[in-house]
């Protein structure tokens, strides 16, 4: 846990989300500013920084097996969606805390900008 970790502390419970879905490893919240008709975020409940410094297979499968699930429950299976998480600078990662964001709801663009 990082006190100056914005989402350490939704995790802790000290901020609010609006919390979707969680798992023993992972915590899945909407996004702020949400990109798409859905914008679900899924968090590992311990600080890792980000894909680059994640180090247990175990909560890796947690999380992704949250953002699948996420996604069912939104009604996204049929028409497809997106999982995708930013890393480092080039990634274009602005919350220096592992998330994967689940998108969908509308078609995506490819590439990504
Ligand atoms: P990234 O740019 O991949 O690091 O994504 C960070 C995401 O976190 C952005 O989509 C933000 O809108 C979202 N975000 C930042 N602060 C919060 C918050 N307090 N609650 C929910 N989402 C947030
Ligand atoms: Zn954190």
């Amino acid at each position: 846990m990082s006190d100056s970790c914005v989402f350490c502390r939704i995790a802790a419970g000290t901020i609010p989300a609006s919390i979707v879905a969680e798992n023993d490893h992972a915590l899945a919240f909407r996004d702020l500013h949400p990109q798409a008709p859905v914008h679900v975020l899924v968090i590992p409940r311990r600080h890792v920084a980000s894909l680059a410094a994640a180090d247990r297979p175990d909560e890796l499968g947690a999380l992704l097996a949250l953002a699948a699930a996420v996604a069912k429950t939104a009604g996204l299976e049929e028409s497809g969606y997106r999982v995708v998480t930013n890393i480092g600078e080039d990634g274009g990662q602005t919350v220096h805390h592992l998330h994967l964001h689940v998108l969908g709801g509308r078609p995506m663009a490819w590439p990504p900008g």
